[in-house]
């Protein structure tokens, strides 16, 4: 059962889900959230900070107008040390001096912020997240520990932000206020949101899709070069599973306490190729209801969703189409959109679906880093952020 009460702003959430464009609510009139949010700086923190993600994390979030990174963790080997000294900085951006001196901190939540993304392999998110949540924390999460877990949202802002109502059917929020959210897989994300416009219009049947994922995706050091260099690894353990399960989940409707799921089929081969970052997806996809390409096109380029929300790392065009018969292409394609877009291209009929065509989008910012701090942008001008405390329990703790 629900903890408490849904806020205003969420109800709104609720109402507006599943029209053709998936519209956010409007935070003004009766019940809206201030926007007070906006004037001050919130702490937040970094677990797995010293990573592939964590490091995106910490590129990102610098100069961000609403979050500061105030506390990174990371193992024990990294744990007592400046973050300078800790990790191994792989980003084309100078790491900020203020960030160098940091101490990396145990990775425990005493002491730590009340807001914290996580940026963790699975297997210690799985034992970790938990006790953040359960100390009164919200744990933006890129793992896929709890992705398919029912009490947890897996969210994309654009496609799904209702789903965000399953905070409050978690025990952590009702015990101390914390929750866990999640964003999806990285190759999942690109083809979700150039999937939730089709699906609004014309639904979708069926989904087949071959990726080409980058060696980034694969966190640091990752593949060996020597398995990777003039090669095609057609194995990523768990992917498949990984992407069929939370493509559904993220187009399923959110009915009550929990979500149901699409009801199409998929199909995805998922392979590891010699690109240092940006996924490519070749999709074929069925509809429920024909669409000319005029109408595909049209759905892709009417999607905008976030529209005059000012959420900083939502980009104005979440789908880009690309209309050149080579693109797109990780190298020329993957920072449209400041690395938030989906970009598309080569739409054409399909021989056994009806159309298909390729995908790209950045698998550690779009697919990770950057998909976290928009999932954050939006609690935060919900009100859900901060304070984390349930409504339902204010008062009852200090
Ligand atoms: P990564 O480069 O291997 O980084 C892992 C991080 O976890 C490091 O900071 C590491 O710290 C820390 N860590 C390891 N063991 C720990 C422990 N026992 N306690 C606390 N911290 C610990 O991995 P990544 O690529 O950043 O991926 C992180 C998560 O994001 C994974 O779940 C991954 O599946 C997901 N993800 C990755 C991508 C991508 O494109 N890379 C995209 C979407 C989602 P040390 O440096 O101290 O070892």
């Amino acid at each position: 059962m629900r903890a408490g009460p849904i806020n205003g702003p969420a109800l709104l959430l609720r109402a507006e889900f599943h029209a053709v464009s998936c519209k956010i609510p409007t935070f003004t009139g009766k019940g809206s959230v201030s926007t007070n949010y906006m004037q001050k700086r919130h702490k937040i923190g970094i677990l797995g900070a010293t990573g592939m993600v964590g490091q995106r994390f910490i590129q990102l979030l610098e100069n961000h107008p609403w979050f500061e990174v105030a506390w990174l963790a990371a193992s024990d080997r990294s744990s007592g040390k400046r973050y300078g000294d800790a990790a191994r900085w792989k980003l084309d951006t100078q790491l900020p001096d203020r960030i160098a001196n940091m101490p990396v901190s145990p990775a425990e939540p005493a002491g730590a912020p009340k807001i914290i993304f996580a940026a963790l392999d699975a297997d210690i998110a799985r034992e970790m997240e938990p006790k953040f949540a359960e100390a009164g924390c919200a744990v933006v999460s890129n793992s896929s520990a709890f992705r398919m877990h029912p009490d947890v949202p897996l969210v994309i802002p654009e496609v799904n932000a209702e789903h965000l109502h399953l905070i409050e059917e978690q025990e952590w929020r009702k015990k101390s206020g914390g929750y866990i959210v999640t964003n999806p897989n990285c190759s999942a994300i690109g083809l979700v949101l150039a999937l939730r416009p089709l699906e609004g219009r014309f639904g979708i049947e069926s989904i087949f899709v071959t990726t080409m994922q980058a060696v980034s995706g694969a966190g640091y050091p990752g593949v060996a070069s020597l398995d990777i260099l003039g090669n095609v690894v057609p194995y990523i353990k768990n992917e498949e599973e990984k992407m069929e399960e939370e493509t559904l989940k993220l187009l399923g409707r959110f009915e009550g306490h929990a979500v149901k799921p699409l009801a199409a089929k998929m199909s995805a081969h998922c392979n590891r190729v010699a690109v240092e970052d940006g996924h490519t997806e070749s999709v074929s996809i069925k509809l429920r209801t024909p669409a000319t390409k005029d109408q595909i096109l049209a759905a892709w380029k009417e999607f905008t969703p976030l529209a005059g929300r000012d959420l900083p790392m939502a980009p104005a065009q979440p789908v880009e189409w690309v209309d050149a018969p080579d693109r797109p292409q990780p190298r020329l394609d993957r920072m449209r959109g400041n690395g938030m877009a989906s970009t598309v291209g080569r739409l054409r009929p399909c021989g056994l679906l009806d159309w298909k065509f390729t995908v790209l989008s950045h698998n550690t910012i779009r697919g990770a880093a950057g998909a976290a701090l928009l999932n954050a942008e939006l609690l935060l001008a919900l009100g859900k952020l901060e304070p984390t405390l349930n409504p339902a329990l204010a008062g009852t703790r200090a």
